[in-house]
């Protein structure tokens, strides 16, 4: 009788709890008041900026770019050598001759412990983009001595000065046919930039190499270019004449450029 009356006073208990709590919360929605909270302009503890505008950091290639062309940089003259695996090859005079591999086996020529191509090729070439405002395709920039045997195992271009950097074979987008308009950009150039020791061009007295076209040089550079039917080594297998741009002379240093095959063949780094 005891336990029962116990219960009976145990589940009333229980009840009325449940009861006053749903009353509690109808009573706190009742008065619940919603507010948004605003930052105030003179708040201390979190006070405002000063809002300006921030212009973005430019793109490195918005840098280098005249009218939405990029500006050539060394990067363009990395060797055109194939990255084929096994190593793509050519047999001429029944020996085998292979390529080198590519940008992912070597750099570019070094100097001063910098990878280093001649700074008045890439001058010179930003120089005719500008004036142009066309795209110049190199079609040959640096070659490591392996990939310029593969690509040309002829006598004279054993000591092309390619492998040195200092040499550059390329053709101007919608100027493919017209490249004595691109000498004379050229020619241009060093008008823009007197200098009485090399602002002067020659014409050469033989053409070189036996080539249709007449060569021009000047103290710093040789000019020649490639009739459609010259020069097509593996790196040059367009339908286009093209122009090569020869350094002669190192106006920095003061000296001569001449080929060195010790430098040609050493003078680079080897993945
Ligand atoms: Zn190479």
């Amino acid at each position: 009788m005891l336990a029962k009356f116990l219960f009976a006073v145990f589940f009333l208990s229980a009840a009325c709890s449940r009861m006053d709590e749903s009353e509690n919360e109808k009573v706190r929605k009742y008065n619940e008041k919603r507010e948004a909270i605003y930052r105030l302009d003179h708040e201390k503890i979190f006070a405002h900026c000063d809002v300006f505008e921030k212009k973005r950091e430019k793109y490195p290639w918005e840098d280098f770019s005249h009218g939405g062309i990029l500006k050539i940089t060394k990067e363009y003259f990395r060797c055109k050598g194939s990255d084929m695996n096994p190593p793509i090859k050519v047999i001429r005079g029944g020996e085998e001759i292979f390529d080198c591999g590519g940008l992912d086996k070597h750099g570019l020529p070094f100097e001063q412990n910098k990878e280093f191509v001649y700074p008045i090729l890439i001058e010179l070439l930003n120089y005719i983009q500008l004036k142009s405002n066309s795209l110049v395709v190199l079609t040959t920039g640096h070659r490591c001595p392996v990939h310029n045997r593969y690509a040309d195992s002829s006598k004279l271009a054993s000591t092309s000065k390619h492998q040195l950097g200092a040499e550059v074979d390329f053709y101007v987008e919608g100027l493919e046919e017209k490249p004595l308009e691109v000498v004379k950009w050229i020619m241009d150039y060093y008008q823009e930039n007197p200098n009485s020791e090399y602002n002067r061009f020659f014409k050469c007295q033989k053409n070189p190499e036996g080539l249709k076209q007449p060569g021009w040089y000047n103290k710093e550079i040789f000019i020649r270019i490639h009739d459609k039917t010259e020069g097509r080594d593996f790196d040059n297998r367009h339908p286009y004449p093209y122009v090569t741009i020869e350094v002669r002379y190192d106006l920095q240093k003061n000296e001569s450029v001449v080929f060195d095959w010790e430098k040609s063949v050493k003078n680079y780094l080897k993945y």
